[in-house]
């Protein structure tokens, strides 16, 4: 299955992307992921992505897509992937479809977790990340057994630095003018659905995998 999970920041696309790569043995491809990676380790990608990152802007077109068309091309990717953060404009979309032709591949579904935008600023102020093992918590909606300390791995949490109410504005700002477009443009191609990301996380993850019990691979 070649999947994409769409929705603006803070919906819950890495909540539900790990959940559902456990289920179906694909990898997951977040942009937004492989941008964190590189500013950590200090590369030339890294240091390309930070400021647009700490504004909650876009990172250029062509350095994403070079990212996206390498990561696509490993072997594990032959299997299906899910696409979680891109793309994030209708060129990301168009050069999406032109690399997938290449590949001989199709996009099998699209898959919009719908969140209205004043539920999202709370939802990423209160996201805690996992240092060691990358799992996403809520303080509030989805917290830890103990304070502060993974329930998988027992590692120390973090809060990205991208995740306070002023760069969530712009975010979300960003989100309504580049990437929201990309709803026509799937619903144009025959292959979007759209999940209530406003229920209780098991729960939404059941409803994307009735979408997916339906669909042909
Ligand atoms: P995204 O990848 O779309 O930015 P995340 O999966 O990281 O979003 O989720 C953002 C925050 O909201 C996290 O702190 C997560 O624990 C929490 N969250 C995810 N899904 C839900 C949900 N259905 N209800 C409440 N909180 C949620
Ligand atoms: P995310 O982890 O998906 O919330 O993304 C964090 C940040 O990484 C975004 O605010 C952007 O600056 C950048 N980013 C992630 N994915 C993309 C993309 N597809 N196109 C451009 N920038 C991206």
């Amino acid at each position: 299955m070649q999947l994409l999970l769409m929705g603006p920041p803070g919906a819950g696309k890495g909540t539900q992307a790990a959940e559902l790569v456990k289920k179906y043995s694909i990898p997951q491809i977040s942009t937004g992921d492989m941008f964190r990676a590189a500013v950590k380790e200090g590369t030339e990608l890294g240091k390309k992505a930070k400021a647009c990152m700490d504004a909650g802007t876009l990172v250029p077109d062509e350095v994403t897509v070079g990212i996206v068309r390498e990561r696509l091309a490993k072997d594990d990717c032959k299997k299906g992937f899910m696409l979680d953060g891109f793309p994030r404009t209708v060129e990301q979309a168009d050069a999406l479809a032109k690399i997938l032709d290449e590949l001989g591949i199709k996009l099998t579904k699209v898959l919009n977790i719908h969140v209205p935008a004043e539920d999202l600023i709370e939802r990423a102020v209160g996201r805690r990340i996992c240092k060691s093992c990358g799992a996403t918590y809520h303080i509030k909606f989805n917290p830890t057994k103990v304070e502060g300390k993974c329930d998988n791995c027992g590692g120390e949490l973090y809060q990205r630095a991208d995740d306070n109410a002023d760069t969530m504005k712009t975010r979300l700002e960003t989100y309504e003018n580049s990437t929201r477009p990309l709803i026509e443009y799937y619903q144009k191609a025959g292959i979007y659905a759209e999940i209530d990301g406003r229920q209780p996380i098991n729960k939404v993850t059941e409803d994307l995998i009735s979408v997916l019990s339906s669909v042909k691979d």
